[in-house]
């Protein structure tokens, strides 16, 4: 790890939407997971989702698009109005939308009636805090004339308090709320479906129990990431864990300064003329992170006896004085961030974004349990394969195919065809909820084509996984594009070059191999597939080494770097199963043997 990172903890996030959604459903309400913060991770609303959350809200179109392209089929509310040349994408992709404005709406209309749908539209009613929303006087005109309207359905009514005019939701401006929703149904006579209070800033009176009745929806974002840091000043929700996301940096200075800069004071690079206080001597230190990365006034340093002084660009400047330990140059510094902060530091593509899961302990023993078709079984079993992972301290276990497997157990699977992988992933895909992909092949499997008679060709097994092919078989949620990786790629049709660029998959070619080395592809590789995931599957295909004189292989990795991959695996601890294919009864044994070995590698085979 080096520079700025936001470690993003999915378990403390999951465990926030459960405890908003539990006390809210006390209420009668259910909960939309805000990920705006979180510029729509795919991997903090599984989390959200994983907690119970009803469905997902967004504002913004780039993450509502990287929400769907990683099969997260949950209802999607749009939290901002289109502007009107993306009104089509608005019916086509989300669920529901938050509308103020006429011209939008009646736009909305039109393009969902000639796409044969009606849109669900939330209507925003301004209480005072005076962002967006229809002015109370204007809703029964605006609702008339939108009942006229077939292509949308008014399916709720909203407000949003707290963000603009910094007005706090009261039982006075929500029983408004809760007022002109039934002036609504009245006027419609149909019921709404949802009456949606607000935002996190609600909770607190949700918690006080004066939340008037008839609100049924709060869409929240701040309390399930921020734990309410912002929401919850005095008191505190208790039972909501802070610290979901946290910044850290690395320390590039340490040094005794004085506390007043020296010489004729003019501008700083900001155009402020700042102003010190003499406080003598005092150990400061300097982070590698600056104004273009983060809201810096909304950092909060976790470690005691550290206080932020100011920055620049790109040196966040702080006193260490009263630190203990006090920080060393190398050494790396955590703080909270307020919400504003958060957005910055995620917005910045100078800082990575880690999201984590807590670490599951596989202390103990170490399980594995082999499957295999029968041409498969019979290399398996003639190169000891079993055996050899036993030597290694592995149990090797049977599993009945319905049997829930035990976690910390790794699953390896060999058969004729790269069809093997589809296999091997399902049962990975009901054993875990989130995994990536380690693709080592010459081929990306991504044929957009199909071919007559055959339920699924060899080369398309990817395309079926990720659901590009709208055949049953798709492997969402549990797996997303974003944490599959190709490794050494050398054969892509046109069509599929296509469908590799447009879909979120990233992959490795020879060249890249060539020209970065394997050790490095594989540090990013096991990076992109256990992003946020639990782990990762590795399905390997022979013909993506080469092995001397066999065609197959030729223009691929060394078998050399084929165990370099492998043991990056096995040290990563990520490996959730693995897969093998091509094990059919032609092919040449040394080969089969080479491949048993890249096995044991991956599982954890050392020289010494
Ligand atoms: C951002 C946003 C929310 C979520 O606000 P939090 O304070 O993060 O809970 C809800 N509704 C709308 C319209 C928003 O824009």
């Amino acid at each position: 790890m080096s520079g700025p990172q936001v470690a993003i903890d999915l378990g403390r996030i999951e465990r926030n939407a459960r405890t908003v959604v539990e006390r809210c459903a006390q209420s009668g309400i259910k909960v939309f997971g805000v990920t705006k913060g979180m510029c729509g991770m795919p991997q903090v609303a599984r989390a959200m989702l994983r907690g119970g959350v009803a469905g997902i809200a967004e504002s913004r179109f780039e993450n509502i698009r990287r929400l769907r392209d990683s099969g997260i089929n949950a209802p999607i509310m749009l939290l901002r109005s289109p502007p009107i040349a993306r009104v089509e994408e608005v019916v086509r992709t989300v669920d529901i939308s938050l509308q103020s404005e006429l011209s939008i709406i009646r736009e909305i209309a039109r393009i969902a009636e000639r796409m044969g749908r009606v849109h669900d539209i939330m209507l925003m009613v301004d209480l005072g805090d005076l962002r967006e929303g229809i002015w109370p006087n204007d809703l029964v005109p605006t609702v008339e004339q939108i009942l006229e309207m077939k292509g949308v359905r008014i399916a709720g009514i909203g407000t949003n308090l707290g963000c603009f005019g910094a007005i706090l939701p009261t039982e006075e401006n929500l029983g408004q709320l809760v007022a002109h929703a039934y002036k609504i149904e009245r006027l419609s006579g149909k019921s709404l479906d949802w009456i949606s209070g607000g935002a996190s800033s609600s909770l607190p009176l949700l918690l006080e129990g004066r939340l008037p009745a008839g609100i049924n929806n709060l869409r929240v974002g701040e309390a399930i990431l921020q734990g309410g840091l912002e929401t919850f000043r005095d008191p505190p929700w208790e039972a909501l864990e802070l610290d979901a996301c946290r910044l850290t940096a690395d320390i590039i200075e340490v040094k005794k300064k004085p506390s007043r800069p020296i010489g004729q004071s003019g501008y700083d690079a900001f155009g402020n003329q700042p102003v010190f206080p003499d406080e003598g001597d005092r150990l400061r230190a300097i982070a590698n992170i600056g104004r273009e990365d983060v809201l810096v006034e909304g950092l909060m340093p976790i470690a005691k006896g550290v206080r932020v002084l100011g920055a620049s660009s790109d040196h966040l400047l702080l006193d260490v004085q009263d630190a203990d330990p006090p920080p060393v140059v190398g050494g790396r510094l955590a703080f909270r961030m307020s919400y504003g902060a958060m957005l910055l530091a995620m917005t910045s593509e100078y800082v990575e974004k880690a999201p984590m899961h807590d670490v599951e302990d596989y202390s103990g023993r170490k399980m594995v349990s082999i499957s295999a078709e029968p041409s498969a079984a019979g290399i398996l079993a003639r190169e000891a394969t079993g055996a050899r992972l036993e030597a290694m301290n592995f149990d090797v276990v049977e599993l009945a195919d319905a049997e829930r497997p035990p976690s910390g157990l790794i699953r390896l699977t060999a058969g004729a065809d790269r069809r093997i992988a589809h296999t091997a992933l399902a049962a990975t895909a009901r054993a875990t909820h989130s995994f990536g992909l380690i693709w080592i092949d010459s081929i990306a499997a991504l044929m957009p084509e199909e071919i007559e008679g055959i339920d699924l060709p060899e080369a398309s097994v990817l395309a079926r996984m990720l659901g590009l092919d709208h055949k049953p078989g798709a492997l969402q949620p549990q797996l997303s594009p974003e944490n599959i990786v190709i490794v050494g790629l050398r054969h892509a049709d046109p069509a599929e070059a296509r469908v590799l660029a447009d879909s979120r998959v990233s992959a490795f070619t020879m060249t890249d191999i060539d020209a970065t080395g394997m050790g490095e592809v594989m540090r990013e590789a096991i990076h992109i597939a256990s992003s946020g995931t639990q782990g990762f599957h590795v399905a390997y295909a022979p013909e993506v080494t080469e092995f001397a004189g066999w065609a197959a292989g030729s223009g691929g990795l060394t078998v050399r770097e084929t165990h370099q991959a492998m043991e990056a695996v096995a040290l990563s601890g990520g490996l959730l199963s693995m897969s093998v294919s091509g094990f059919t009864a032609d092919l040449e044994p040394r080969i089969a043997t080479d491949a048993v070995s890249f096995v044991m590698s991956a599982f954890g085979k050392r020289i010494l």
